[in-house]
């Protein structure tokens, strides 16, 4: 059987963005000086890559909601400034087709 890559496996769900006020909110600039950069290693749906220079990038477009970013980035933990992680307002956000 074929595997599917990370981005087929989110096109089989639905996602209701706010590009307005997306739900998670990073300030690259500041991501530069982390040095751990764990959200890149604990996201299912690879939201958080880096690009050719080495800068974080984050498309909040296929998040699953699951909180790890969360639970392992201080700044969003805590909601320094630049920083937000909230649930997506009502109706928006994913929807899982399989359950
Ligand atoms: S863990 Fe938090 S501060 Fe570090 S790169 Fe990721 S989003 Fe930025
Ligand atoms: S909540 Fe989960 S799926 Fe969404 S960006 Fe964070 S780690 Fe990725």
């Amino acid at each position: 059987m074929k595997r599917l890559s990370v981005d087929e496996r989110l096109a089989r769900n639905k996602f209701e963005s706010n590009d307005e006020t997306p739900h998670i909110i990073i300030d690259r600039q500041e991501c530069r000086n982390c040095v751990h950069k764990a959200c890149i290693y604990s996201c299912p749906a690879e939201r958080y890559q880096l690009n050719a220079d080495e800068e974080l990038i984050f498309d909040h477009v296929g998040c699953l909601e699951c909180g790890n970013c969360r639970l392992v980035c201080e700044k969003l933990r805590e909601s320094k400034p630049g920083y937000k992680w909230n649930y997506p307002v009502k109706g928006g956000g994913v929807i899982f087709r399989q359950g």
